[in-house]
């Protein structure tokens, strides 16, 4: 762990946190208003407003990045960890985003696995903000990669007296007032292709669960199961971009999802998402969103269920 620190949280109840949470709120929302990200008549209520954090409630957000992931999740006490920052091409929507939202620390961020669409837009994150910690899978030197925006984040970290901590399953990352992240995968150390070197994250609260999958394929889908983790979820963000090399039956049969998260790009050059896996998706009686047709995605738990609501294309 950077600086020998641990990333849990104690509970935070009433006090000055309510306050604060209060301050936060209302600056957020003015943020979010100069920014152009909210109509000027919105009530905080609304699904557009940012943000809704009625204190106690745990928010996923699933941002619009284009061809790419980045998740922000908000714990109930207020901590943010963020899993993968997108392209560089979104990283200034990214960091006003956040900002719009009221992040100042990011008290985690998740590097799933050292490709440019998911830590393309991460150095400049690191660099925007507090950061509490850094996760990342640990590679084997044979595909660790070479290039420019892996040394950029790499140098991110280190300039912020940071060192990456190699994710372990079973590792729990961070917890607070209830809510926890722990780590699934990667249970393998030579995939010979990055995408199964995905830090997979089950993040819990009371009856609610979201899965995170990077771009985890059927090969690490497989070894999860092997491992006998409970993958059950509320919410599935689907493994690589909605590819058919992920998501594959067995894994989704137990993961029993009641929504799945699909982030892509409109129009984008793979085809994703691969038909196969909406048709999977569908027989399964799964309620799929997606970034590229609804915008960004948000999911609030209170711990008893799930809420989601898509913001539109103009929210991210
Ligand atoms: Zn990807």
């Amino acid at each position: 762990m950077a600086k020998g620190k641990r990333y849990q949280k104690r509970a935070r109840k009433g006090g000055p946190w309510a306050l604060l949470a209060v301050l936060a709120a209302a600056a957020a929302l003015w943020a979010g208003r100069t920014l152009g990200l909210l109509p000027e008549q919105e009530e905080p209520s609304s699904p557009t407003a940012a943000p809704q954090t009625a204190e106690g409630t745990l928010q996923v957000r699933y941002f619009d990045v284009g061809q790419a992931d980045a998740e922000l999740i908000q714990f109930p006490g207020g901590s943010n960890v963020l899993i993968d920052a997108g392209t560089s091409s979104t990283e200034d929507e990214l960091i006003e985003t956040l900002r719009s939202l009221g992040v100042e620390t990011l008290d985690l961020v998740v590097a799933t696995h050292p490709h440019a669409d998911h830590i393309g837009g991460m150095a400049a994150v690191i660099e925007a903000f507090d950061v509490g910690g850094v996760v990342m899978p640990r590679v084997s030197d044979s595909d660790t990669p070479t290039t420019k925006t892996y040394e950029d984040l790499l140098e991110s970290i280190a300039e912020k007296g940071l060192s990456a901590t190699p994710a372990e399953p079973g590792a729990e990352l961070f917890s607070e007032d209830g809510a926890a992240l722990t780590v699934l995968a990667p249970n393998g150390e030579d995939y010979g292709d990055l995408n199964n070197y995905s830090v997979v994250l089950r993040l819990t609260f009371g009856e609610d669960a979201f899965l995170f999958t990077g771009d985890a394929e059927e090969e690490s889908e497989e070894e999860m199961l092997n491992a006998g983790f409970d993958l059950s979820a509320a919410v599935l963000k689907c493994g690589h971009h909605g590819s058919e090399t992920s998501t594959s039956q067995p894994f989704l049969d137990a993961v029993k999802p009641r929504y799945a998260v699909i982030s892509c790009g409109a129009d984008n050059d793979y085809g994703h998402p691969d038909a196969v896996t909406l048709e999977k998706l569908s027989a399964a009686g799964v309620e799929v969103f997606r970034t590229d047709l609804q915008g960004t995605i948000l999911a609030v738990s209170d711990g008893a269920g799930v809420t989601m609501t898509a913001l539109g294309r103009d929210a991210a």
